[in-house]
């Protein structure tokens, strides 16, 4: 690629500074997209819905069929090559697939594993005879693979993993125990980290017939009850040489890049559950009446209908912007450099969106389901109604692939590494919350640490600024396009807009004191609240 071009193309945090020209948005997927999208959904509807009570029972078979079936559609490896058995989609339209497939959480988790960071890292990082061996029986559904990194003991500090391994006459030997593994009761392929000699941090392919290795008992979760999450214990596991995932004393690039990628397909999780939540919401508070009217027709449920939409709205623009960017540093790989260290920078270039990106879907899943329930009032509480499973899957989705305060953390402390602050602090605001991170930016003392609290401050304000400026863009772009639902689509980033703004107010007001600067922050800038209520009742869930 030549200087010029390759200067011209977006850049991790520049959201910090300026606004791409026309970031992507869903509204721009072909029909050919759409038409794929679609088949996902009514897969998820038709043939996983149904069958939930089944799939929560944990039915011998059930969902390792389903996940065959998933696969034979091609929904094994939508963005994964097609010489290895994929669908060779970009990453936005891979996206857009599993969030349709997300309808439910125990489904969503087990294709989302299978797609995500359980084959990533063979694409990402595997050699082209492992990437031969492996990802065609994967894709095709033959076989289903697992991410192995978290311990009893390492969770959030994972790459301090207490797991050995040793190499001896031509094999490496593995010991230790991994915890909370997805998809092990049925996986096949485990990718395991573990440090050789007790120094070298590494990744490895290990096959479930390995001598030494065991999936132990179940875990009895609060939610996902139809997901698999189980222990591996390995003691003196004998893997082949040949099964070394890239290099010895290199797995930090394999896990960290690998779940840096897999932040948006949790995204994509999450979009899909909060369809379901808006969609039971919907339905729910168009039938039940009390003081003889609907409601749905209620002041209070109105707003809480709104305010979800209006997040999910800014949820998925930010979603679908991220993986855009993301397809973006990919296409520009230099085919001349190191394949692995090209794809490394790819995955690294939106490091900083991606962790906001899973804040901001998981947030707003968390909001979803809760007033979702709200909603249904007592009746929420039981089994009758999808919303209590779907506010139990929902719980987890904020803690694992790096918990949100550890997202929130890393995303600000990577503003600072890259040295984006000075750059932010001279630009000129791109909507009201950007108006809040410039103040506190410009006030912060970047030479002190500045401590866990004021960093998810500041972090809250990136995310916010991030998710108003892509609510935004897209209501824009909808509107001068005048696509179908553009009437919508503004007001719901208007709704978002005036949230977002108070939250955003108070943030600023938090960093600041923190700082010790005494300065009142005002709450003018705050757009007017809008009702998408209609919007939402009359298309029986989110309009979009
Ligand atoms: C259903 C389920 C499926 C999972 N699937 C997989 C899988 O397939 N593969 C896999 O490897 N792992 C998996 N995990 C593990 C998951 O990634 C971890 O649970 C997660 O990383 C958190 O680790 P932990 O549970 O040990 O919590 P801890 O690390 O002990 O954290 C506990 C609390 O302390 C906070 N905390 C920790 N460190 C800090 C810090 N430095 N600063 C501020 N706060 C901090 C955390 O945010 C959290 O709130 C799964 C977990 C669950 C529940």
């Amino acid at each position: 690629m030549n200087p010029k071009a390759a200067a011209a193309l977006p850049k991790g945090g520049g959201f910090l500074f300026a606004c791409e020209n026309e970031p992507f948005t869903p509204e721009q997927f072909g029909a050919d997209e759409r038409l794929m999208a679609d088949t996902a959904f009514q897969f998820a509807k038709n043939e996983v819905l149904p069958l939930l009570d089944r799939l929560d029972a944990q039915e011998e078979g059930l969902m390792p069929g389903l996940i065959k079936q998933a696969c034979e559609l091609g929904f094994g490896g939508p963005d994964t090559p097609e010489k290895y058995g994929g669908l060779g989609l970009s990453k936005a339209v891979a996206t857009r697939i599993l969030e349709k497939l997300s309808l439910n959480g125990s489904f969503s988790t087990t294709i989302g594993v299978h797609q995500g960071v359980a084959q990533l890292p063979i694409v990402l990082f595997g050699s082209e005879e492992q990437r031969m061996r492996y990802l065609p029986r994967i894709t095709s559904g033959e076989i289903m693979p697992a991410y192995a990194l978290s311990e009893p003991n390492n969770g959030t500090d994972a790459l301090s993993v207490a797991s050995r391994a040793a190499l001896r006459n031509g094999a490496y030997r593995l010991s230790g125990t991994k915890m909370w593994i997805s998809n092990a009761k049925w996986a096949s392929l485990f990718t395991v980290f573990a440090k050789v000699d007790g120094e070298r941090f590494s990744a490895f392919l290990v096959e479930r017939d390995s001598p030494g290795l065991e999936v132990s008992r179940e875990e009895h979760k609060m939610g996902l009850k139809g997901s698999s999450t189980a222990r591996l214990i390995l003691e003196d596991a004998v893997v082949p040489q040949a099964n070394l995932l890239y290099l010895e004393g290199e797995g930090h690039r394999v896990a960290l890049n690998t779940l840096n990628i897999g932040r948006c397909k949790i995204g994509a999780m999450a979009l899909g559950q909060m369809r379901s939540a808006l969609h039971a919401a919907a339905k729910y508070s168009k039938e039940r009446k009390q003081f003889g009217r609907t409601i749905a027709s209620f002041g209070l449920v109105r707003q809480k209908l709104a305010e979800m939409a209006a997040r999910m709205f800014a949820a998925e623009s930010v979603l679908y912007r991220t993986v855009a960017l993301i397809d973006s540093a990919f296409s520009a790989r230099e085919a001349s450099g190191d394949e692995y260290d090209e794809t490394r920078k790819a995955c690294e270039e939106f490091q900083i969106e991606c962790s906001l990106t899973k804040v901001l879907t998981t947030e707003a899943l968390a909001f979803a389901v809760d007033e979702a329930l709200q909603i249904h009032g007592g009746y929420g509480f039981t089994e009758e109604f999808p919303i209590a499973r779907l506010y139990r899957d929902a719980r987890v989705m904020r803690i694992y692939e790096g918990t949100n305060e550890i997202n929130r953390l890393f995303a600000f402390e990577r503003v600072m590494k890259r040295g984006l602050l000075d750059a932010l602090r001279d630009g000129a605001p791109t909507c009201p919350a950007h108006e809040y991170l410039i103040l506190a930016a410009r006030n912060l003392d970047a030479s002190k640490p500045l401590g866990q609290e004021l960093t998810a401050c500041m972090s809250d304000l990136t995310l916010l600024t991030y998710a108003q400026q892509s609510a935004n863009l897209r209501a824009e772009r909808m509107r001068r396009e005048n696509v179908q639902f553009a009437d919508f689509g503004v007001d719901a980033a208007k709704q978002f807009e005036a949230s977002a703004t108070g939250w955003a107010a108070a943030r600023c007001a938090e960093a600041l004191a923190r700082m010790g600067v005494k300065q009142n922050v005002s709450l003018s800038s705050a757009g007017q609240p809008r009702d998408v209520a209609d919007a939402v009742l009359e298309s029986d869930g989110y309009p979009l």
